[in-house]
């Protein structure tokens, strides 16, 4: 086991700048998930990591050691892809087996070792099967065993369950956490999904564009997200995000009428500086109409078992607002919204969050 070090990594394909600067550290036997949508780079990252891509600039650390220049074979990290990548010629313990192969491992050593991934994974009664008569769940395992067979310092999956349908995605996303837990190794994990990131990761990277919006545990990530970007990629319903201007210690939503003011909460802003508010669903009050701080009406509901989002139109914005059990009121319904101060989020005209004074 090992931590990863990621300094002032550079990517170029050509001309075009895919990571720009990056800086990451893994600690020793943690299991760190990077989130950010398709095209930012984390393909790159675990590619540039265990060797496939090179870098245009900066140092890859596993331990101690500069990896920027050594081949794959000699950087000691396993790779799990979407795609499972199986030899389907091979049987599960075959494909299993096949890293100690090629570093030629004993066949009898090879079988004892694919044998006990298998027991880990749950397997063993599929070791000799082919790929096309296993499952997408069971393929995906076969993939994971390949990887922990030759027990390296680190794992890399990028987007492993993708391709499973979402109750086994569920069920593979509990068993790669216990298989951390079991192997205390090292572990990072590249998906789109940020409810993948939420439930699986120690920390999560947020990642954009090739830079790291922010470096933060889940509850610190969703609580206190550092930019408007990583609110509103984090957490769903989304957040919500309301234009505002700063004026005597409020702030006017962008096409309020006059006297709709929310407040700042204690954050520090020049009259007349562009501000955004936030805040997530479940933190908007849903009450009756009359006498409310924000009158609407609601214009969609959505139920998902005990959880109904709906949607209040309040003439100058639309919010989302969350309600556990029986949604109290119904579509076409007036609705009142209240916004609770201690639980608004302030961003800067960059969209960078602002605390207190
Ligand atoms: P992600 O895995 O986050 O979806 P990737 O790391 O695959 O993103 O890609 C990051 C960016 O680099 C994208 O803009 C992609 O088009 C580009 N890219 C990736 N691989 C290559 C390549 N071999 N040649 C040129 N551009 C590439
Ligand atoms: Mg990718």
């Amino acid at each position: 086991m090992a931590s990863v070090t990621f300094r002032g990594i550079v990517k170029r394909f050509g001309g075009l700048e895919v990571i720009r600067d990056l800086d990451i550290a893994v600690d020793d036997g943690e299991f760190v998930v990077f989130v950010g949508p398709s095209g930012c780079g984390k393909s790159t990252l675990l590619r540039m990591l265990s060797g496939l891509e090179t870098t245009s600039a900066g140092e890859i650390l596993i331990g101690d050691h500069p990896v920027t220049g050594l081949p794959p074979k000699d950087r000691d990290v396993a790779m799990v892809f979407q795609n499972y990548a199986l030899y389907p010629h091979m049987t599960a313990a075959e494909n299993i087996g096949f890293p100690l192969r090629i570093q030629g491992v004993p066949r009898a050593e090879r079988a004892r070792r694919a044998r006990e991934a298998a027991d880990l994974l749950g397997l063993s009664d599929y070791l000799e099967r082919y790929p096309r008569e296993l499952s997408g769940g069971q393929r995906q395992r076969v993939a994971m065993g390949r990887a922990i067979v030759r027990h390296p310092q680190v794992f890399l999956f990028d987007e492993p369950l993708s391709n499973l349908d979402a109750a086994l995605r569920v069920q593979m996303r509990k068993e790669i956490k216990l298989l951390h837990s079991r192997l205390g190794a090292t572990m990072i994990y590249v998906t789109h999904d940020q409810i993948e990131a939420l439930t699986m990761a120690d920390r999560i990277v947020v990642l954009r564009d090739g830079r790291v919006e922010q470096i933060a545990t889940p509850a610190e990530i969703y609580r206190r997200p550092a930019n408007t970007f990583v609110a509103s990629f984090i957490g769903s319903p989304p957040i919500n995000l309301m234009d505002c201007v700063a004026q005597g210690g409020a702030a006017l939503p962008a096409g309020a009428p006059a006297g709709v003011a929310l407040p700042l909460a204690g954050r520090p802003a020049a009259d007349g500086e562009a501000v955004t508010l936030g805040m997530r669903p479940e933190n908007v009050v849903l009450g009756p109409a009359d006498g409310a701080d924000h009158p609407g009406k609601v214009i969609y509901t959505e139920t998902a078992g005990q959880d109904t989002a709906l949607i209040v139109d309040l003439g100058w914005a639309s919010l989302t607002v969350t309600v556990r059990g029986a949604p109290p009121l119904a579509l076409g319904d007036a609705a009142g919204l209240s916004l609770p101060p201690d639980r608004l989020h302030v961003f800067d005209t960059e969209g960078r969050r602002r605390e207190p004074a």
